[in-house]
């Protein structure tokens, strides 16, 4: 918990929220500001900064909360899919500094669903920047993990 935190507010109940589940680690709320109908955020009660920082128990709790939230979305409001975000950093559109994965259900009907894609799909890279960069990820978890 950290006392200038946005969202360790939500979870204490001093800022409130749309509550949709809870559990013990994680916390579901709608986002005020929805890029669909049903636009909802999964956080860990404990406070972490990012997806750097959370650890692998909380981010798999979050993950597993966000899929039954997720599945809901798609019984009870008849979402045609669902997107789930995660922002890391400031440059990666990260705005409040507690870990969140966004779940976003989508719709074909767009009265619905305000999202577009970020990135021209089908823009094929160069191969050999692929396979170079490809290669360095390996090398570095390799290495990590020796
Ligand atoms: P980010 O940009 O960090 O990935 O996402 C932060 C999200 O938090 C945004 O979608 C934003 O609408 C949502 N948000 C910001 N302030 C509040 C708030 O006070 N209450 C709720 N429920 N959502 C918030
Ligand atoms: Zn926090």
């Amino acid at each position: 918990m950290t006392d200038q935190c946005l969202f360790c507010g939500i979870v204490t109940g001093d800022v409130p929220s749309v509550k949709v589940a809870e559990d013990d680690s994680t916390y579901a709320f709608m986002d005020i500001n929805p890029g669909s109908e049903g636009h909802l955020l999964v956080i860990p009660k404990q406070h972490s900064r990012d997806l750097l920082d959370i650890s692998p128990k909380d981010l798999a709790a979050v993950t597993v909360a966000a899929q039954r939230v997720a599945k809901a979305s798609v019984t009870e409001l008849g979402a045609d899919g669902v997107n789930l975000l995660n922002c890391c950093g400031a440059d990666a559109w990260q705005t409040v500094f507690h870990f969140h994965l966004h779940v976003i259900p989508r719709y074909r009907d767009k009265t619905k669903d305000r999202l577009e894609l970020p990135w021209t799909p089908g823009v094929a890279g160069e191969k050999k920047t692929i396979a170079e960069l490809g290669q360095r990820l390996s090398s570095a978890l390799e290495r990590a993990s020796a």
